[in-house]
């Protein structure tokens, strides 16, 4: 494998990438896989329960992965089925659990890529669809177009036939604090103009990025976006190139953080450009990618088609997991 790193900036200083990347160039893995579930301000000081249940929740949601992955199932078919499962997660930000709009609803985002033929499906605004990933794979399967949004997208949730519940059914009591928290801030900053949103610093999102054992790639993201959006705003996670991507001749890519950021650098896609074109690494593309952004704005997973893996993240933690067939099983939270 071809190596070339960079020669990092200040920018890159603040990042953290924690790639194996001291290790020499080894054989292809037989699978792998990496998860997220969003990456911010995530406090040392939090309940050691509350640590020990995300824990957990992403080991449960790792070893499913894994599951699918050796026993030979496809890339695409396991990122949508581990994303499945931490949709249904009230401790993430996507499907059960996911923050709240300024209405007070939720309005969910998704994408799905197939890294071995470039097929993309996505949803924006969705709010009926129990499992937002599994409408983004019915459009890619589906359909002829890649991202469809708001009520036409709930429809043709419906005409599939997919699992609908009413919106509240996303409600969890932890959300709604969060909203009123950010509704009370929004209402204390005076200066604030119409188009300030209030974004309590309240995000997340789940991402996983698998390799089967036919060498194929894949990558799925779901989120409910920013506590208190309005405005039917809508962040990376549904814009593949921006929040998602897939190449089997480079990587896939999971991202978390300000949507805005990562569409303005279009940061999944760059990760796998930089690897195509300036030969780096998955770690080195990674941190390369993510540089332009604001310390804090975010981070990303990508997976390699060696089965190499790379978490990337500019904020105090990002809630992360990885497996592969050499027996690796590893959650972690903060640097
Ligand atoms: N990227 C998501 C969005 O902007 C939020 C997150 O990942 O934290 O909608």
């Amino acid at each position: 494998m071809h190596v070339r790193v960079v020669a990092s900036s200040i920018a890159l200083a603040s990042l953290v990438a924690c790639a194996r990347s001291a290790e020499a160039p080894r054989a292809r893995a037989e699978w792998a896989i990496a998860i997220h579930g969003g990456a911010g301000t995530i406090p040392r000081t939090m309940d050691p329960a509350q640590v020990a249940a995300y824990e957990e929740a992403l080991r449960r949601a790792l070893a499913l992965g894994r599951d699918g992955l050796s026993a030979g199932k496809a890339a695409v078919d396991v990122v949508e089925e581990v994303a499945r499962q931490l949709e249904d997660e009230p401790l993430f930000n996507a499907g059960k659990g996911a923050v709240f709009t300024h209405d007070g609803t939720h309005e969910l985002d998704a994408s799905i890529m197939d890294g071995s033929t470039l097929a993309c499906g996505a949803v924006a605004g969705v709010k009926t669809v129990r499992h937002p990933i599994s409408l983004a794979r019915l459009v890619m399967d589906k359909t002829k177009h890649v991202l469809l949004a708001g009520d036409g997208a709930d429809r043709f949730g419906r005409d599939m036939g997919v699992e609908l519940v009413d919106n509240t059914w996303f409600d969890t009591d932890r959300r709604r604090e969060q909203w009123r928290d950010a509704q009370t801030k929004e209402a204390a900053v005076v200066d604030a103009g119409p188009t300030e949103p209030a974004d309590a610093g309240v995000k997340g999102t789940i991402g996983v990025v698998a390799l089967d054992r036919r060498g194929h790639l894949a990558a799925a993201t779901s989120t409910g976006g920013l506590t208190n959006k309005r405005w039917g705003r809508v962040g990376d996670s549904p814009v593949v190139g921006a929040g998602t991507y897939a190449n089997d001749a480079t990587a896939a890519i999971s991202c978390t953080g300000t949507g805005e950021e990562f569409i303005r650098h279009g940061v999944a896609r760059t990760v796998s450009s930089r690897m195509a074109l300036l030969h780096e690494d998955v770690e080195a593309a990674g941190k390369g990618a993510l540089a332009p952004l604001k310390p804090g704005d975010g981070g990303l997973i990508a997976l390699d088609a060696n089965g190499r893996i790379a978490f990337v993240f500019s904020t105090e933690g990002m809630y992360r997991a990885a497996a592969d067939a050499g027996g690796r099983f590893e959650v972690a939270i903060w640097r």
